[in-house]
């Protein structure tokens, strides 16, 4: 296992920026997540370090080494493909061997690296099955027992669960990440799939069209979003527009439609702001008594969904605002009716604050 050091990485294709400027250090062991839209550059970026692409400028390291000029081949690191990629004439056992007898590796070693690797991948007894005699989830098990058993210092691994149904993703997912404990290896995994980034990695780093809009922690990519994007694009939030009517210390009151909404604003906030609230955040109170520091914002109730875990508001609070807010283990007979007066209570502490053309967090 080692370090990797991505710096000032450029790379473009016929019209296309793909990637501008990339600047990562990713450190030995971690488990690393890259995360954007369809298209934003993850995959780009991840041939680049397997030596698939090459960059136009900027430096790859694998620990101290730069390894710029080596061929896919020579770089020592595994890959694990969306679409599985296993052989298809070959069984399970020749699929995971296959990396170590290239390597010319003893055959009684190989048995034995084979089975290690298998009986953590959960496939020991599937050994002479061919992949048409297995699952999906099976497939893309060999697929990830064939890129760690030749224990490579770098594992890439590009959407390796998409192609699997929604209950299958979430087990695979732990168990990649069991895996990956157990070995250490140093992991560059890339997804779309926000909650998927948010489970599995020691870091996120968050992708829109071709630059890196934050790196941190799942915590602090959540909770401190350093822009507009990464709010929207992790988790859901509620976005609202104002004005700002008046000032104190670092925060402000703004007026959002016919509401007020106390909010971070440093001195250089702009007049007109952009507050993001998330749903989880905000609570509905049914009798107004417990005014304190925080926003009170009467409003209807327009919409009610039953997801299961939660149920999901839509609340139109008068001109320009409506808010989203989630009640988590609701009882039944707590839901409220369409149609009911509440007011939704924006505890001090919840609203972001964003300079309104930028983006950025203020
Ligand atoms: P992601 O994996 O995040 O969906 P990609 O890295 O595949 O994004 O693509 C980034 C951008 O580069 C897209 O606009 C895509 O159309 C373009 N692109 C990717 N690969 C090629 C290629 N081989 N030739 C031309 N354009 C490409
Ligand atoms: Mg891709």
């Amino acid at each position: 296992m080692a370090s990797v050091r991505l710096e000032n990485i450029h790379k473009s294709f016929p019209g296309v920026k793909a990637l501008a400027d990339i600047n990562i250090a990713i450190e030995s062991g971690e488990f690393f997540t890259l995360l954007g839209p369809s298209g934003c550059g993850k995959t780009t970026l991840l041939r680049t370090v397997a030596g698939f692409y090459q960059q136009d400028s900027g430096h790859v390291y694998v620990g101290d080494k730069l390894i710029d000029n080596q061929p896919a081949y020579a770089r020592d690191t595994g890959m694990v493909f969306q679409n599985y990629a296993v052989f298809p004439h070959m069984t399970v056992f020749e699929n995971v061997a296959f990396g170590l007898k290239t390597r010319k590796i003893g055959t009684a070693e190989i048995k034995e690296r084979v089975a290690r690797i298998l009986e953590m991948a959960r496939l020991s007894g599937l050994e002479q099955r061919t992949p048409d005699q297995l699952s999906g989830g099976q497939q893309q098990r060999v697929g990830l027992a064939r890129a760690m058993v030749v224990e490579p210092q770098v594992l890439l691994m590009d959407e390796p669960l998409s192609n699997l149904d929604a209950k299958l993703r979430v087990e695979m997912r732990e168990e990649i990440r069991d895996i990956q404990d157990k070995l250490g290896v140093t992991t560059i995994y890339v997804t779309h799939d926000q909650e998927e980034a948010l489970v599995i990695s020691d870091r996120i780093a968050v992708m829109n069209l071709g630059k890196v809009q934050q790196v941190a922690t799942p915590w602090n990519i959540y909770k401190e979003p350093v822009n507009t994007f990464v709010a929207s694009f992790v988790g859901n939030t509620n976005f609202l527009t104002g004005r700002i009517e008046s000032r104190k210390g670092n925060s402000a009151v703004v007026a959002v439609g016919d509401s007020r909404i106390t909010t971070p604003a440093g001195g250089n906030a702009p007049e007109t702001i952009q507050i993001a609230l998330r749903p989880e955040d905000l609570a509905i109170v049914t009798d107004s008594a417990d005014g304190g520091e925080a926003s009170l914002i009467p409003g209807t109730i327009e919409k009610s969904i039953f997801t299961g875990a939660q149920v999901r508001y839509t609340i139109a609070c008068g001109k320009d605002l409506t808010l989203v807010v989630e009640r988590h283990r609701p009882e039944r007979e707590a839901i409220i009716p369409v149609g009911t007066e509440i007011m939704v209570h924006i505890p001090a502490g919840a609203p972001m604050s964003f300079h309104p053309e930028t983006g950025e967090r203020l």
